[in-house]
């Protein structure tokens, strides 16, 4: 009789670790998974993206008529970046003060800023 209750406890004593990091594991999911598009900036068009690992990936603009990604040029001289659809060929929002490459570095880091900070609301 007191073997079992030993031997009970000490099977419970081995599966509360287990049962601990089994859960631990299926709900790390990063709660700024969910967060995936945002007005960044205040521009006038929603920001979507993919998150690999914790890295943005995939950043990208719809248009505000027809939903179609985005495309952009730029105008280094001035160093400004115009976000226009390529089907409505209608500009859609600009950057001022850098160049292509440069605005996706600062779309990135505002990003990683509000889910750092918690300034953000989860969409899912
Ligand atoms: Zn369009």
């Amino acid at each position: 009789m007191i073997i079992s209750t030993l031997f009970i406890i000490f099977i419970s004593l081995l599966f509360i670790p287990l049962t601990y990091y089994t859960l631990r594991l299926l709900f790390s999911q990063k709660d700024y998974h969910n967060y995936i598009k945002d007005n960044l900036f205040e521009s006038e068009n929603m920001w979507y993206w993919k998150w690999k690992e914790d890295d943005v990936d995939m950043l990208h603009s719809k248009c505000s008529k027809c939903d179609t990604i985005l495309h952009y040029d730029e105008n280094k001289i001035n160093n400004m970046v115009f976000y226009f659809c390529p089907k409505c060929n209608s500009q859609e929002m600009k950057m001022k003060g850098c160049t292509y490459s440069y605005s996706q570095f600062l779309l990135k880091r505002e990003i990683k800023r509000k889910y750092f900070e918690g300034k953000y609301t989860k969409k899912l």
